[in-house]
């Protein structure tokens, strides 16, 4: 079955369900190195994605992308703003102006996203950034990795 426009409202709803759940621990993470705030960034961010991706009314996959970049950038105005901003906007363009694709697609979206966050951080791979996380993931996307598989590759990334 096909990937689709409503799917992925409801994909950005669950990640701003999850940014909830996991806000806490995201602060506490970043209060080892930083101002402990990383987790309210990414609450905010991406309810607002995910609230601007809503309202998207008979759009494509991308025009659904372009709003939750807008929403994430408007709601951040941490570091990651731009760079998830950056990230969706690729997505958005890997999938094109489109209604549905087939579900193996989204291996496209990890790796553009990925690539959107290098590009915007100028960082790389061991930079202690997300891109230690990401660029794997991207990788064991571009290969063929079952979801399990990539999801394993970011955490132990991470
Ligand atoms: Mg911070």
């Amino acid at each position: 079955m096909d990937f689709t426009t409503s799917d992925l409202q409801a994909l950005l709803t669950d990640l701003a369900d999850r940014m909830r759940a996991e806000r806490d621990h995201l602060c506490a993470l970043d209060g080892a190195i930083g101002d402990a705030d990383h987790g309210i960034a990414m609450e905010q961010g991406m309810v607002a994605a995910a609230a601007a991706a809503r309202e998207v009314t008979d759009g494509t996959l991308q025009d659904i992308f372009n709003a939750a970049a807008k929403g994430f950038l408007n709601a951040v105005g941490a570091s990651s703003g731009p760079l998830y901003a950056t990230a969706f906007m690729r997505a958005g363009k890997a999938l094109g102006p489109e209604k549905s694709v087939p579900r193996d697609s989204l291996r496209q979206v990890i790796v553009a996203m990925a690539e959107g966050i290098a590009h915007r951080g100028k960082a790389e791979a061991g930079q202690k950034t997300m891109l230690d996380a990401w660029l794997p993931a991207a990788e064991a996307a571009s290969a063929g990795a079952d979801p399990a598989a990539i999801a394993a590759a970011a955490t132990e990334g991470a």
